[in-house]
């Protein structure tokens, strides 16, 4: 059984960064056959961290996270792990609400917090050749407009 190779981007806020290290030591292992995206700080704690290479973007208030969205419409990355910050606000909150629409939209999966990080990392799925369907979007760029 020949497993493709899944990218996973990971993207924490300032005040989640230490947990979303200490949980990707606590599955070093796991994320081994996985490549790694990240937004630039959380690429270099991250990198850091595991002692590995990180494909780093930019930091998430200049563009990353909006990076990440574009990779993931390119379909390079196939899991999102994000550990966003529910009690401080970002000023980047609207490239933050895009990228998970983007996620949304791809059939991306996105887990938010340690115990969704766990069930995503710990998934059978995840180490199968499980494909998870590709949206067809047909419908949508075949439409006609009404300029034509
Ligand atoms: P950072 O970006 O990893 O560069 O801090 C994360 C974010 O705030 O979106």
């Amino acid at each position: 059984m020949t497993v493709k190779q899944r990218n996973v981007a990971l993207v924490a806020h300032d005040n989640k960064k230490q947990e979303l290290v200490a949980w990707a030591q606590q599955n070093k292992a796991l994320m081994e056959p996985l490549g790694i995206y990240a937004t630039g700080t959380t690429g270099r704690l991250i990198e850091a961290g595991l002692n590995r290479e990180v494909i780093k973007l930019l930091s998430g208030p200049l563009g990353g996270d909006q990076q990440i969205g574009s990779k993931i419409a390119e379909g390079k990355i196939h899991l999102l792990i994000f550990f966003w910050d529910p009690l401080e606000p970002q000023p980047h909150d609207p490239d933050i609400k895009a990228l998970l629409r983007i996620a949304a939209l791809y059939n991306i999966p996105v887990a938010c917090n340690k115990a969704s990080a766990d069930y995503m990392i710990h998934s059978p799925l995840l180490h199968s050749d499980y494909q998870p369907s590709e949206p067809d979007f047909s419908i949508y760029t075949q439409r006609i407009t009404p300029a034509g």
